[in-house]
């Protein structure tokens, strides 16, 4: 009995002054490693208290650089003599990191093809969002950076200097983001346009609205392109909402994108003769002779369209005086679908099949011209 407390006792010792001795043994080590740490918070600090009097006095692009020298400068310290993407562990454009309490679903993503303008809106992210989890990454696409902070999150807004797609891809906390151009994406481009928006109506009629039929239209249009799932085919919209592009920026839509064809759509008004009604189309007369005309584009449609709805043709018109028509390299056409001022065209014109029958006979317009070469 006594042999088997003494036998115990000494097991406890042996175990006992291993365990000590050992942790005298990994105790430098260990502090090396609380040292490390400490030296790793204060650097962290550091950069830190950099970004914040940067963030002060830089602008958002100059300061998407210097965050991203920084970590760079950072990763060199840390990794040796490797290459910068290497350090960094990216290789696309830009990575934005998400504060510590958010998923990817707090950010809803814009982009807006006509102002150039892309919003990440995170749910969640406070004014030092940009100081404590900066962008980083190069872009030569990029003219301006903001951040604003507001009630429920922060807007990272990008001001872009043409239209991108954005090629996304989330890894955890982070997004890495790349710029693909339209024609990259799409072997042919096309430009919708619905006439006025917001506060310039255009014409109104018995309370309606011409830019209230011309967006219906538009909107019918965009569900046949939708519908069509043609991935050759890109269709870009100068506006799906009640507002009101400037006339450059619609052109200019057409025009960064290097644009097949431009649609616009607009309603006619004739204001002392009730009786006059039936469709129009505008084209740009000063690139008549041109190989890929506006005036063949616009017979395509004016035949496509008059045939489909039934409604007179009242051919085709001179139409250089005109912002939009001249302005777009593309072939360009301007469809006046029809008289609101007279009460039949009218009725037809806010009616939901008829504006889908019309948005049809607009989309095998385009498609015969895109076919015959455009
Ligand atoms: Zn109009």
């Amino acid at each position: 009995m006594e042999e088997k407390i003494v036998r115990g006792v000494t097991l406890f010792l042996v175990i006992f002054s291993v365990g000590v001795c050992s942790g005298l043994f990994y105790l430098p080590m260990l502090e090396v490693k609380a040292q490390q740490y400490a030296a790793k918070q204060m650097q962290l600090r550091q950069e830190r208290k950099e970004r914040e009097e940067m963030w002060a006095t830089l602008s958002g692009l100059e300061f998407l650089n210097f965050s991203t020298e920084q970590a760079y400068a950072t990763a060199d310290a840390q990794n040796g003599e490797e290459t910068e993407e290497q350090t960094l562990g990216f290789s696309q454009q830009l990575r934005l990191e998400l504060p510590k309490n958010c998923s990817k679903d707090d950010v809803t993503i814009y982009n807006n093809y006509v102002t150039r303008r892309i919003a990440f809106e995170i749910k969640g992210a406070e004014e030092d969002y940009p100081i404590r989890y900066p962008l980083l990454g190069k872009s030569d696409h990029i003219s301006e950076l903001n951040y604003y902070a507001g009630k429920d999150g922060g807007t990272l807004e990008l001001e872009m200097e043409h239209v991108y797609e954005l090629s996304l891809d989330w890894q955890e906390q982070y997004l890495y983001i790349d710029f693909v151009a339209p024609q990259e994406l799409y072997d042919k481009l096309v430009v919708i346009d619905a006439g006025h928006g917001a506060k310039m109506p255009g014409a109104i009629v018995s309370n309606v609205m011409e830019k209230d039929i011309d967006l219906a239209i538009v909107t019918e249009l965009k569900k046949i392109f939708d519908q069509s799932e043609d991935e050759t085919l890109g269709v870009y919209y100068t506006r799906l909402d009640d507002s009101d592009p400037a006339f450059e920026d619609r052109a200019g839509l057409a025009n960064d994108i290097d644009a097949n064809l431009f649609v616009s759509i607009h309603n006619n008004a004739f204001p002392n003769l009730q009786s006059v009604n039936g469709t129009a189309v505008l084209y740009d007369e000063k690139r008549e002779n041109e190989g890929n005309s506006s005036k063949h584009f616009a017979h395509i449609l004016l035949k496509q369209i008059t045939e489909s709805l039934g409604t007179k043709n009242r051919g085709l018109m001179a139409g250089n005086d005109i912002y939009v028509v001249r302005s777009t390299k593309a072939p360009s056409a301007l469809v006046e679908v029809g008289f609101m001022t007279n009460p039949k065209e009218l009725a037809n014109l806010t009616d939901q099949n008829y504006q889908k029958k019309c948005a049809r006979a607009i989309y095998d317009g385009i498609m015969q011209a895109l076919e015959e070469g455009y």
